[in-house]
């Protein structure tokens, strides 16, 4: 897994922070006012701790053996990553049918979370991996 520029990533969303209504904090501050330095490393500091604390989570789904995971959204979603909350993912490609899971965080400011979805669970819903993969909203590499 390469490391990501959040520098660059930074400066691409908050280009794209523009054409959304109601851009999610710090990028609404920094539109108005432009970024400070603190401003800037602090959500450096805050996305790549948030990518690496997903990362060893993720490495410990796959490692007990599990595939199936939706992502949730916590927090609150910007206009952008809302299209994918609720959507199931499969870690490992045991389920073809659907997608590999989007990077985590996709935008710098967005917290969501992957979490694990059990054959249980998913039969509590009355609803199967055909029900899932007929909504599954694979990621679009534009968001990255
Ligand atoms: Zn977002």
């Amino acid at each position: 897994m390469t490391a990501r520029d959040w520098d660059a990533e930074i400066d691409r969303w908050t280009e794209r922070f523009r054409e959304i209504a109601d851009p999610p904090e710090p990028f609404a501050t920094a539109l108005r006012e432009g970024w400070t330095p603190e401003a800037r490393q602090t959500l450096i500091d805050e996305a790549s701790t948030y990518a690496e604390h997903t990362e060893g989570l993720l490495a410990q789904i796959t490692s007990a053996g599990w595939d199936l995971v939706r992502f949730d959204a916590k927090f609150g979603s910007c206009g952008t990553c809302e299209k994918y909350v609720g959507r199931a993912y499969s870690l490992t490609g045991e389920h073809p049918e659907l997608p590999s899971p989007p990077p985590l965080p996709i935008c710098p400011a967005c917290r969501h979370t992957l979490n694990l979805l059990t054959p249980f669970f998913l039969q509590s819903t009355g609803r199967d991996i055909d029900d899932l993969a007929a909504e599954s909203v694979p990621f679009d590499e534009r968001d990255r």
